[in-house]
This record gives structure tokens, sequence and C-alpha cells, in this order.
């Protein structure tokens, strides 16, 4: 029986490598790596996954559909080559505005007349089409636009049929197919488009096991990719990217629809004044965290490791401060995607957070979150998770918190208050292990989780781990067998006499 732990335990060891023990890596936060043509090969994922890679992103707004199966067939292979849980999370495009094809780059000077136009045409330098057929009917004279990624400011002159007729007021140089921005409008459209449709088809298919919902205004938005996901049969991990001004209003109910949520800096940086995008950070970070929800900050983390081997300072620096904002996951996009150094950005990535996590307590040690309420009625794993953070300085060093979970809900409670200790989370469910790869500090080992020898699987768990210490802490909810208990929590010591305390 002991065998059969052992060998459940996810990542302890290679198939076939008996001996090998695993080590839980020296960091919390969890990796978020971009694949693109950079780091689509088979040897290049699995190096990624060994250096630290949770979970693999698919951006749907490039790419075939069956170039994406070939890539996720490739995660999955890797995953299992490593012994590692790797959740894979397809990014839809959303209602993405983009100019259409143009003849030739062109450059744009500040005072210029450009005409953005509904109509199906080339563009250059006069005018070009765009994605979003309705947006001359929602926009009007004095609104700001910005192309290709903000770095191009126009400001609408005047509206004629089919055609925004703008002025430059910052030029710059544009080409097809950039990405066009309009901060503020209320375009009238629902996040969750026919081709997002067509991706949750695909996703549904290839056991995709989260889907990244882009230009989410309010829970609606999400509400409407979970009934498309249902009608399906299907029962995603929904990650809110939060790139809209409006969010920041919208927060707490997005927040109780989605199942994580993206700072997306990018579209975010565009949509809102680029100086605010730091307080925006903080502010999701600390709410998801109140929430019990995993949040990604992404985009232009190690953006200079998309040419150099080292990040800059400021980078690095930015890395470590939504580590200690209290980030789940730190995100590589162009970094990992299209860069020259995709393998040492990962490894960039988990030497910060190396680094910086040993600090946050001391950094951060009013940590809001620690002591405000999380829901106006706390129910018993709330409960749970407080005391469990209340009691950790009171004990004799636990090496963990060993939490069997059916869905998550208990671990990402627990994660909440960013315990000093890893938390393993013990699911039947291998969705919910996956799941748990958002989750900063959890560990997720599939097994059954009622009913068992604890103190066997415990033991077996600890010495596999090689954790030191001489207690854990286990948490229990109700169970078929169990049905009385609401929740409770147990102090277990591992000496042979094995005592245990608990409390409901
Ligand atoms: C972003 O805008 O920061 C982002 C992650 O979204 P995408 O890369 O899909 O535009």
């Amino acid at each position: 029986m002991l065998v059969v732990y052992l060998l459940s335990i996810q990542g302890m060891r290679k198939p076939g490598d008996e001996k090998m023990k695993t080590k839980l890596p020296a960091y919390k936060t969890k990796l978020v790596c971009t694949i693109g043509p950079a780091s689509n090969s088979e040897d290049m994922i699995e190096a990624m996954i060994c250096a630290g890679m949770d979970v693999a992103r698919l951006n749907f707004s490039h790419g075939e559909f069956f170039e994406h199966a070939e890539v996720i067939g490739k995660i999955r292979e890797a995953a299992k080559r490593c012994g590692k849980w790797v959740a894979i999370m397809a990014d839809f495009p959303g209602p993405k505005m983009r100019i259409g094809e143009m003849l030739e780059p062109v450059q744009l000077s500040g005072g210029d007349r450009f005409v953005l136009t509904s109509e199906d045409l080339v563009g250059d330098g006069s005018r070009v089409s765009m994605t979003m057929e309705n947006l001359p009917r929602v926009v009007r004279a004095g609104n700001t636009l910005y192309l290709n990624d903000g770095l191009i400011q126009l400001r609408v002159k005047d509206v004629t049929g089919m055609d925004i007729v703008c002025e430059v007021v910052v030029g710059g140089l544009l080409s097809s197919r950039k990405g066009l921005n309009v901060p503020g409008i209320d375009l009238g459209v629902s996040a969750f488009t026919d081709r997002d449709r067509e991706c949750m088809e695909f996703a549904f298919k290839h056991e995709v096991d989260a889907i990244g919902q882009s230009f989410v205004s309010n829970s609606k938005d999400v509400n409407d990719a979970r009934q498309a996901a249902v009608e399906l049969g299907y029962h995603p991990f929904i990650v809110a990217k939060l790139e809209r001004a409006t969010v920041i209003d919208k927060l707490d109910e997005i927040l109780e629809a989605a199942d994580g949520v993206m700072v997306a800096r990018g579209d975010l940086g565009i949509e809102i004044p680029i100086e605010k995008i730091a307080a925006a950070q903080k502010l999701i970070s600390r709410r998801a965290n109140m929430a019990g929800k995993p949040v990604i900050i992404a985009t232009q983390m190690l953006e200079s490791m998309i040419n150099n081997r080292r990040p800059t300072r400021a980078e690095a620096t930015d890395v470590a401060n939504a580590i200690l904002d209290g980030a789940d996951c730190v995100m590589l996009s162009g970094e990992s995607a299209v860069g020259k150094y995709p393998l040492q950005s990962v490894e960039m990535l988990a030497k910060i957070a190396a680094s910086v996590e040993p600090y946050r307590k001391d950094l951060h040690p009013d940590c809001a979150w620690h002591d405000e309420p999380v829901r106006r009625n706390m129910d018993g794993a709330d409960l749970v998770a407080l005391s469990i953070k209340n009691i950790l300085p009171r004990v004799n060093v636990p090496v963990a918190v060993f939490s069997p979970s059916v869905s998550g809900y208990t671990p990402r409670l627990l994660t909440r208050y960013r315990l000093p200790i890893w938390i393993l989370a013990v699911s039947a469910s291998w969705k919910t292990c996956r799941e748990l790869a958002f989750s900063y500090g959890v560990y997720a080992i599939h097994d059954q989780a009622h009913p068992r020898d604890w103190t066997d699987f415990i033991k077996a768990a600890v010495e596999e781990l090689e954790l030191a210490g001489d207690c854990v802490i286990q948490t229990e909810g109700p169970s078929p067998d169990h049905p009385a208990i609401n929740h409770k929590m147990e102090l277990i010591y591992l000496d042979d006499r094995l005592q245990e305390t608990g409390a409901r």
C-alpha cells in the first residue's frame, strides 16, 4: 500500500527511476509560459517544464487549430515524462480590434490625416480597414484611438458613414494587423465572440484545462463563456483577462464569476494611463488574494530577454514586486513564444521567485488580506484556513498542510495567507490537480482522499518529498464517509506514537 502512495505523488520521480527523490521547488510562485515558434519543440517544452513551467499558455490570436493540437500533444507527453502537473491554458482572442492588411508598412507623422474604415480594402498611407465593423457607430469627434500597442495616437476629427477620419497626434510605423484600442468607449459587444465559440469547441475536444477570456468587462462576459462551455459539457478553469479600464469598478463581480484573473498589462496599459498600471496591479492582486482566486501578472515581465540573455534590473525588480504584490503566477509572453532565450527566461523567473519569496513576510508584514474577512459570511473552510494561519507561529514547525480536496477550494483558501509551508492538496480529480497549477504554494498529489490511512500516507509523502520537521497539519471537509464533518483540522505528529489533536 505504501508503494502505491509513493508512486501516486505527482512529480516525485520520473517513470522508471525508482530511486529518484523529488524535491519541491525552492519557490512557491507558479510560472506561466506562452508557447510559440521559439518554444514549440518537444525538447524545449520538456526543458521548460523541468525549469519550472506550471502553465503552458497557447495564444489563439495566432496559429491554426491543427498547430495548437500538435503543441497540446507535446505538452501532455513532456509533462508525463517530467512527472509534473502542467495546466494548458487556451487564451482566446475575444473582441480584440485590429487594423486590416496594408500594402506595405507606412510611417505616420503628427498632423497627418488618416482614415480607419469598415470598408474591406488593402491599406496605405491614407486609410486602412479594421476588424470592428460597428466602430464608426460608437466613436465621436474628440475621442482618442491608439494603434500598434499604443505607440501611435490618433484623435477622431469626424465620422462619415463607414469612415472614421482622424488626425495623427503621435506618429509611428504602422504595418498589417496591428492592434487598435479605443480606451473608455463602450463597444456594445460581448467579450465572448463567435471566434471564441470556435476556440471553445476546439479546447473542449482537446481537453484543455483552462481558457483565458480576453477583454472581460463584467461578470456577464465570464458567464457567457461559461454557459457556452457548459452547453458542450465542458468545465474549464476560466481566467478573466483584465485589460479594460472599466474592470476596476466591476472587480468583485468578475472575481465571483471567474476562476482566476490575469492582469493583462499589454492592453490594460493602453486602456488606462500607463502610470496607473502599478496601482491597478496591486489593487487587483490584493482583491484576488482576498477572494481566493489565483491572479496572473502578465506582459513584458522580462521583455528584453526576447533578445538578451539577461533581463534589465528594472525587469527583474518588476517580477519580484509582482510576487510581493501577491501574484500567484508570473507570465512570459514574447520572451518564451518568440524570443531567443525561452529557457533562460523561465530559469530567470524561478531564480527571482526563489530569491524574493523569503522576504515577503518582512517586506509586507501587514498584508491587508491577512486580517480582512474574505467574505461577509465565512464558511467552515474559511475558518479552518484562518485558524491554520493563526496557529502556525505557535506550533512546532509543521512541515506542510495536507489538504484533501475535491474541487481545490480549501487549498485555494489556504494559499491566500501565503503560508511559509507548502499546501499539499490531495485530490482524486485530475482536473483539480491540474487547475491547482495556478495557485501559489500548492502542490497537488493525485490520490483518493477518502477513506485512507493518513498516517502511512503522510509519512510516506513527507519522506519522499524530503520535508523536514516533526508535525503536519491536515484539513478535512465533508465526505461520503464522514458526512457529519463540516470542516476540521488536525495536528499530526510524525513520531512513532503519532499523536493527533483535532479541532472542529
Ligand atoms: C495583454 O494584453 O497583456 C495580454 C496578455 O493579452 P494578449 O497577449 O492576448 O494581447
